[in-house]
């Protein structure tokens, strides 16, 4: 993950189903949020005015979408920020209380400490650039290229993560992920990815459009603002040849679609072929530094772009090196600097990239960074307190019925050759499901947390976790480990793992909720469930057999016929044009539109199970039918600001929500639920629907 000043401002963007994508804690909250609609249907949002064959997105959101605003400090708004910010209110509320409470040296004081920290802007401004001093003068001693080996390979992070939260981005020249080794699932093996860019993604330096043209001279404008407000000579000119460096690098780089393509990315060099491979680093210095010496073999990710930004680290000047150092070191730290570099860091991430007109407050933005720095500490307060037991088991019976639900499909399947089949079943049955909260905590008592050391404990909480990372070299693959905490809203596949997380944070309203027909729970985080499972089973799950060995399981036919659904789903969503001059990329977005296709078929499916013959109960005027479709659509209600949409449509995964809940015309049953007939705007000949499970 981006260290905080962008985890401010761009969101965090995770494989899942959920807008909660959208809506991670790293979302900016909204000052008095209304309550996300609980106990059943928020029956006043709907729209009758738009006849739902037509837009079926603004049928079941129209009313809410028309009367609510995105507040000022968000870059988008919506059912799963509701959620995100009643949690992110309830967390600080528990943080705040282990500060006062807890006793010395265990997590819960660590997580109060940590925020207390954050909070007392006081002493921030006092200290000013202080902490930030030894660093600053460790690149200012960078004497030659051994030198600034030594500093690259220090800077070396575990955050970025190419299967789980797909996190493609970091701000050093590479980012380090720790996972099992896809040829050996039994052991772990270290994967390199491409880095050093502060903006979201290589078009952002490289396209002609003009946004893009516009958004560049407000980048080279927030460098020399960051390097002037430091007492940096020439801000300037240093900027122009920071931005020149960094477009250098964006051209070295893989575009989005290649990085998660995992057949371009399993690459394994020994260790000893670097200097040959990727000459102009010295890799010995630089993996000695970054603790990685012991490494046979490292697994390259892009390895084009390792081998173009290695290049670089030779061919460009000395000083030009040092001088992006020190912005990455105030960009990057921005977040525990006096106000200035705040505003400053904002002004660019948040309103430039995003739209956002204002910024959170502090509380808001301390809860997200404790939550990033002691993640599994802060979530063990959560569910103690918001995730009983009796709700993690109602969960698991859903979990239960959906798998169900997806066994039948798999027999079903018509196109599937029976030795794939078996395969499939295989999987589905080793499959780890997690609800709720990881079986075993991660341990914090090694993470010093200082009072008055706001800068100090980012810095000791990122090695902390890279260290944490490191040790897991050697030892058994853990598969209960989570990539997500407890308190997120979101849910995940992490496909080499063969496992599914599911944050307490998304078990609750309007997601799942103990008060209403279940028809309701299945239409929102049935829809989830069902879309993670799916993954396990799409075009990337058919890579990673059941004990997660990259092994493709499908024969060439099951392949075949799964890329001819997709080839229509892709063209189905590329038809989608959220600006004139913008489509949305049907290729880039097709595992998760498939996913969502499939996990909303199982979970109508696992809805009708549990009628068990019996006919639906309808309520407020609608069939139980109509419920389930519509309390779908309002789990994915949003909206997004167009220069944070425009982002969206570069560097995600995930279609935009509106088109997301749109996917319902792939389904039978929602035509027969509405009525819908030819000549409505979302009509699909049955033929032209993409049910692909
Ligand atoms: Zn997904």
């Amino acid at each position: 993950m981006p260290r905080v000043t962008r985890s401010l401002a761009s969101l965090i963007r995770v494989c899942i189903a959920v807008s909660g994508a959208t809506l991670s804690l790293a979302a900016a909250a909204s000052p008095d949020p209304a309550p996300p609609a609980s106990h059943g249907l928020d029956v006043g949002g709907i729209d009758r005015a738009v006849a739902p064959g037509d837009d079926f997105f603004r049928y079941a959101n129209g009313a809410w979408l028309k009367a609510n605003e995105i507040p000022a400090d968000r870059s988008s708004y919506g059912t799963g920020a509701q959620v995100a910010e009643l949690t992110a209110k309830r967390t600080a509320d528990l943080i705040r209380e282990a500060a006062k409470t807890s006793a010395p040296g265990s997590d819960a004081r660590r997580v109060g400490d940590y925020y207390a920290t954050y909070m007392d802007e006081a002493t921030i401004e006092k200290l000013g650039l202080a902490p930030l001093q030894p660093a600053l003068q460790r690149v200012d001693a960078i004497k030659d290229r051994k030198d600034l080996a030594r500093a690259l390979g220090a800077a070396l992070r575990a955050d970025v993560d190419v299967l789980n939260s797909t996190n493609f981005q970091t701000p050093n020249l590479f980012g380090l992920w720790v996972a099992q080794d896809l040829d050996d699932p039994s052991r772990y093996a270290p994967f390199l990815l491409q880095g050093g860019l502060l903006m979201p993604d290589r078009d952002y330096y490289l396209d002609p459009a003009a946004p893009m043209a516009a958004i560049r001279g407000k980048y080279q404008q927030h460098i020399a603002a960051m390097l002037d407000l430091a007492h940096q000579p020439d801000p300037k000119g240093s900027a122009a040849r920071i931005f020149a460096l960094e477009r250098r690098m964006a051209q070295a780089h893989g575009g989005r679609a290649e990085s998660e393509d995992v057949l371009k990315g399993n690459n394994h060099w020994p260790a000893t072929e670097f200097p040959r491979r990727a000459p102009g680093l010295d890799w010995t210095v630089y993996f000695d530094a970054a603790g990685l010496a012991q490494q046979r073999t490292l697994v390259v990710w892009q390895p084009a772009a390792v081998t173009g930004l290695a290049a670089l680290v030779a061919s460009e000047p000395l000083d030009t090196w040092k001088e992006y150092l020190r912005f990455h070191l105030l960009d990057q730290n921005a977040g525990y600097l006096p106000r200035a570099f705040v505003t400053e860091a904002f002004e660019f991430y948040g309103h430039v990239l995003n739209g956002t007109p204002q910024q959170r407050e502090r509380w808001k933005r301390a809860v997200d960074d404790t939550s990033f720095a002691l993640g599994e500490a802060v979530g063990k307060l959560y569910v103690e307190r918001y995730f009983p037991p009796a709700e993690k088991a109602r969960a698991q019976e859903m979990v239960r019925n959906l798998l169900s639900a997806f066994a039948v499909r798999i027999d079903q399947l018509e196109w599937m050759a029976p030795a794939t089949r078996v395969q499939a079943k295989a999987k589905l049955a080793a499959l780890k499901v997690g609800v709720g909260y990881p079986d075993r905590w991660i341990d914090y008592s090694g993470l010093e947390v200082v009072r008055g050391d706001a800068l100090g404990n980012a810095e000791r909480a990122q090695l902390f976790e890279y260290h944490r990372n490191l040790k897991k070299f050697g030892t058994p693959v853990d598969r209960s480990e989570w990539a997500m905490t407890p308190q997120l809203v979101n849910a995940v596949n992490l496909p080499a793992m063969n496992a599914l997380n599911f944050p307490a944070a998304i078990l609750q309203p309007p997601f799942f909720d103990p008060q209403r027909d279940v028809v309701l729970d299945y239409g929102a985080i049935g829809a989830v469930i069902g879309h993670e499972i799916s993954h396990s089973f799409d075009d990337q799950g058919a890579l990673f057999d059941a004990s997660g060995r990259l092994r493709n399981w499908w024969t060439k036919e099951d392949f075949a016929h799964f890329e001819a659904a997709g080839k229509n789903l892709a063209a189905q969503f590329d038809r989608y044009h959220p600006f004139p001059d913008v489509a949305v990329n049907g290729k880039l977005t097709l595992s998760e539109n498939i996913a969502d296709v499939a996990g909303l078929a199982a979970a109508y499916d696992a809805w009708r199970l549990t009628l068990q013959g019996k006919p639906a109960r309808g309520a407020a005027g609608f069939s139980g039918e109509q419920l389930f479709f519509l309390s779908f659509s309002q789990s994915w209600r949003n909206k997004v600001r167009e220069p944070a949409l425009r982002q969206r449509l570069v560097t995600d995964g995930h279609a935009p929500e509106e088109y997301r809940a749109d996917t319902v015309r792939n389904l039978d049953a929602w035509y027969q639920a509405f009525d819908v007939k030819p000549g409505t705007k979302l009509y699909l000949a049955p033929a032209d629907r993409v049910p692909v499970w």
